[in-house]
């Protein structure tokens, strides 16, 4: 069965029987550049649309070294206890420069890793972050047509990432450090503002009382901001995944949000936007990729750039150029 390849039919119904080793080969599948894969994968994930959507999904960011994985990897064990079934996926948009990135060593979360209740997926890889991202967001998909009611996606604070998978949650979660005096600056106010909670990790030890005033700082910061279209407010709070403490609170905090947000129709609501998103997403994505490809691009484009770089041709009539080109016009 390994190296054989499955049927649309047999992806379908491992994903739906809760298969892990078939789950496993459909996100490769969905992760794949081949059109023939993607013909495949889009007819499963298309047959599989009606059995997902029923996993709440959460975004969880944070510079490196905030806690992210030692987070999880309690937090996702505190979910287990309480009866869940957990996917955790990554977003690492470094994953393709570094090759054994840190967010594909599974050893970070070994007591997850370990749990069959629990799904990790390391970051697939690809040479956007919208690619990348648009692989992750099928993954959560099928991840929720194999069972799993609590999808947990991670991405590092640096940008670009969170507001690809902020496009893909139900609820976003910002992870920080106390830190002395410069607690806004670590992170940019535009990451802040997509927060729907914010965790002082590492409360813990002599770090307590630092974590504690970080709170209401911080508290105080998010109160400035513009109120966000779902009309809730972003809580903070702290909590420590050494000594396991508020692990309960955020997720009490995150079933709040989730009660309040499905009452009044903001998770349908926002669901529905999101999927408009990565549909013209994926069209961008897919326009700018039958560009480069094409084979009147592939020959010239070196040629113009050069000519467009040393201010031979203006830019704007070297893009005209060359879309004349690829549409085939002859204007
Ligand atoms: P990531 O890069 O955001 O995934 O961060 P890690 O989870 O790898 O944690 C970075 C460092 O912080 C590690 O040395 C952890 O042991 C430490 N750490 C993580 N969580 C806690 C915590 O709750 N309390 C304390 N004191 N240290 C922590």
């Amino acid at each position: 069965l390994k190296k054989r390849r499955l049927t649309l039919e047999e992806y379908v119904e491992g994903v739906k029987r809760g298969d892990r080793f078939v789950l496993s080969r459909a996100i490769t599948l969905v992760e794949s550049n081949l059109e023939a894969d993607i013909q495949i994968a889009q007819g499963v994930l298309e047959q599989l649309l009606p059995f997902t959507g029923r996993a709440i999904r959460i975004g969880i960011t944070g510079v490196p070294g905030v806690g992210k994985s030692t987070f999880i990897e309690t937090f996702g064990q505190y979910l287990l206890q309480s009866g869940k079934k957990i996917a955790v996926l990554a977003i690492d948009p470094s994953s393709q420069k570094t090759k054994g990135s840190i967010m594909g060593d599974k050893t970070r979360m070994e007591a997850l890793s370990n749990d069959p209740r629990a799904y990790i997926r390391p970051s697939s890889t690809g040479s956007t972050v919208g690619g990348v991202a648009r692989k992750t967001r099928e993954a959560m998909l099928l991840c929720e047509a194999a069972g799993f009611d609590t999808i947990l996606i991670e991405t590092v604070g640096v940008g670009q990432s969170e507001v690809a998978v902020k496009g893909m949650v139900d609820f976003f979660l910002l992870l920080m450090l106390a830190g002395a005096g410069d607690e806004l600056q670590g992170i940019k106010k535009g990451i802040m503002e997509m927060a729907d909670a914010i965790a002082i990790t590492k409360a813990d030890g002599k770090n307590l009382e630092k974590a504690k005033r970080a709170k209401v700082e911080y508290q105080n910061a998010l109160h400035l901001f513009r109120r966000s279209a779902s009309g809730w407010s972003p809580r903070v709070l702290t909590c420590s995944a050494l000594e396991k403490t508020n692990l309960d609170k955020t997720w009490e905090l995150i079933c709040k949000y989730w009660e309040q947000m499905h009452e009044k129709g903001w998770i349908a609501q926002n669901r529905a936007q999101q999927n408009l998103y990565w549909m013209k997403e994926t069209i961008q994505e897919s326009l700018v990729n039958r560009f480069y490809t094409h084979p009147g691009i592939v020959t010239k484009l070196s040629e113009v750039e050069a000519k467009v770089a040393s201010g031979h041709v203006p830019a704007y009539a070297a893009a005209k150029e060359l879309l004349n080109i690829y549409t085939g016009n002859k204007e």
